[in-house]
């Protein structure tokens, strides 16, 4: 089989969870938006709710449909996006809890699903989803009229412990809910780990669940290996892949592994990326094709069946420094085209 293999540690998640859940007294959340990081939404959300999970976060109304399905009755499923046009049915079918960002959607919504739950999104400064301060205070006495399910922020640099605009939105959020009596969220996996002012009555931990930065000591989660297709001999003077661009300067082991950009594989790491076998690092050689890889194992005393990409030897995150970008996006990049098992 030349599909390679993206095997998900569902115990390593799970304690992820517990122990971003011990990091606080208050309740933890689980966010499983765009397929849990892409990794799975339906085995990760049926173990997060197997271990105790009760309120889990999805960026639209859909993915909440399909989770509701996943979890069935119980769990509370929260709706970054708030409440669309569109959305009313998958709302009120799926028992979704929308995050209403604007007194638009405030509107729409108790209009259409009078009486059913809704939480608040109010900007402190990320100026990404919210309501404003002035368009708050215009609607705060009706909105808490209506008793919402929650009231959140969201941090715009927690994963910089020292990033003086943690403390500014804080200050903000702690002002625009001064005295109200719903449950109140500001804190992501990095919020977490600011400390316990940021946690308040929930936290909405996703990366840190999936082994990522910046929760340094989660446990990984994922490992990528990728099967040897053919192995062959280059000599001094040839080419690898398109464009040539890679030349043998000495006599070289060319392995041709099977994924590409088409599997997540930003095409972009070429020239910085390697992979593992067992502790020996072997770079990628040659541009990164839809399909393939070149990969140079001149070195190796034995020849690999497959190469590691994310595991033991090298995290996300390292890869994610292959291509000068961040672990969520090497996950949700991560293509339909593996074989994925739960281990
Ligand atoms: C994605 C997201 C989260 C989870 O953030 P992580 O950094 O992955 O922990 C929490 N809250 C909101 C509003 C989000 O968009």
């Amino acid at each position: 089989m030349a599909t390679a293999i993206l095997s998900i540690d569902i115990a390593a998640l799970v304690e992820n969870w517990r122990s971003l859940s011990a990091m606080t007294r208050c309740e933890a959340g689980a966010v499983v938006k765009a397929d849990a990081y892409g990794l799975g939404v339906q085995p990760v959300a049926r173990a997060l709710s197997r271990a105790g999970a009760r309120n889990f976060f999805v960026a639209v109304a859909e993915e909440g449909a399909s989770l509701r399905e996943i979890l069935g009755e119980g769990p509370q499923i929260n709706v970054f996006s708030g409440h669309m046009q569109g959305d009313t049915e998958l709302i009120r079918d799926a028992q979704l809890t929308p995050m209403l960002n604007s007194v638009d959607q405030m509107l729409r919504h108790v209009e259409a699903l009078p009486g059913h739950p809704f939480g608040l999104q109010l900007d402190t400064g990320m100026n990404r989803l919210g309501m404003e301060e002035a368009e708050w205070s215009a609607l705060r006495e009706v909105a808490l009229g209506q008793t919402p399910a929650l009231i959140m922020s969201h941090l715009a640099c927690a994963d910089e412990a020292d990033h003086a605009m943690n403390a500014r939105q804080l200050q903000v959020f702690h002002e625009m809910t001064e005295g109200i009596d719903a449950p109140r969220s500001l804190a992501a996996t990095g919020g977490i780990l600011l400390g316990p002012d940021y946690h308040f009555d929930m936290v909405r931990p996703g990366i840190g669940l999936y082994g990522g930065m910046p929760y340094v000591d989660a446990r990984p989660v994922v490992q990528l290996h990728i099967p040897v297709i053919q192995i062959r001999d280059v000599a001094v003077g040839e080419s690898v892949g398109y464009g040539n661009a890679w030349v043998a300067r000495s006599p070289s082991r060319i392995a041709t592994i099977s994924a590409g950009y088409a599997d997540g594989i930003l095409r972009g790491m070429g020239p910085n990326a390697h992979l593992h076998t067992g502790s020996s690092a072997v770079p990628v050689v040659g541009r990164i094709s839809m399909d393939m890889i070149g990969v140079d194992v001149t070195g190796l005393a034995e020849e690999p069946e497959t190469l590691e990409l994310i595991g033991a030897h090298q995290s996300v995150d390292t890869v994610a420094g292959f291509a000068e970008t961040i672990g969520y996006e090497i996950l949700t990049s991560l293509g339909a085209r593996y074989k994925r098992i739960y281990v």
